[in-house]
């Protein structure tokens, strides 16, 4: 048995297309003897993991088979000690709405070593594939991004809607597609010019990607009716009205 520790690497492998894995996730990747890896990691980048390397799905899919992060963190922690070189592989950025920073936390309180591999995040990147620049001089100087997990309506939700609602720059909202319509009803009901443009991209940079546009009054009605699902991120601000790919 090797007593030596092993480590885990947090690799942000992009939003889906492999040609967005940085150069560092890749190496990682294919140094990798265990890759707990999740629906939203660029799955085709798989076949870069070395003969024998152990791969585990550990997705959380929306409304489906879901592991809890406390099992994740448990199999980073397990699979170290006992000396693997563990990636995480995950889609995006592992800093960026995601449960990166837990998985952080639980090994460095389990003495694990522990590093992270930055990622091309989907809040940047979907937008940008579908046409949107985040900013542009004379539009917007700015882009929040916030969690739609949860809408304004909802207890939970810690994002203040309504200065969300006068900010004048992007707002770009991720894990927002149940409550599309509450998103956006209550970003108007705040103060958001209704004619706002919006879009929502949904699975970004993979080859069934898909871009609905409208108003922030629209988009909940045009989503609904196309049948968009998860993965998939709105963006809302005069920058939608730019359409670079028009
Ligand atoms: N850390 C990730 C985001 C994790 S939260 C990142 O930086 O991208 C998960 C949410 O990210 C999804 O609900 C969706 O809103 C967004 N997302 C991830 N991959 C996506 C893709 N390929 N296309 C569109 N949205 C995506």
């Amino acid at each position: 048995m090797n007593t030596e520790i092993g480590e885990v690497v947090l690799v942000g492998g992009g939003p889906g297309d492999p040609d967005l894995l940085t150069v560092g996730g890749l190496r990682a990747l294919r140094e990798a003897d265990v890759v707990l890896y999740d629906h939203l990691a660029p799955l085709a980048c798989l076949t870069e993991t070395k003969a024998g390397a152990e791969l585990v799905d550990v997705g959380k899919i929306p409304g489906g088979r879901q592991t809890a992060q406390d099992e994740i963190n448990r199999l980073l922690v397990e699979h170290a000690r006992a000396g693997a070189k563990v990636v995480r592989f995950k889609g995006g950025d592992p800093f960026v709405l995601g449960r990166g920073s837990e998985e952080w936390l639980a090994c460095s309180e389990a003495g694990v070593p522990v590093r992270v591999v930055p990622g091309v995040s989907s809040a940047i990147a979907g937008p940008e594939l579908a046409g949107v620049p985040l900013t542009h001089r004379g539009l917007s100087q700015d882009f929040t991004v916030v969690s739609g997990h949860v809408g304004p309506d909802h207890p939970a939700s810690t994002v203040n809607w309504d200065a969300l609602a006068h900010t004048h720059g992007t707002i770009v909202v991720l894990m927002g597609v149940a409550h599309l319509a509450e998103i956006c009803a209550g970003l108007v009901a705040r103060g958001l010019a209704s004619g706002t443009p919006a879009a929502i991209v949904a699975k970004a940079a993979l080859p069934d990607q898909r871009v609905l546009r409208g108003t922030v009054a629209s988009l909940p009605a045009l989503a609904a009716d196309a049948g968009v699902e998860p993965p998939a991120l709105t963006v809302i601000g005069a920058v939608v009205g730019l359409d670079l790919l028009g």
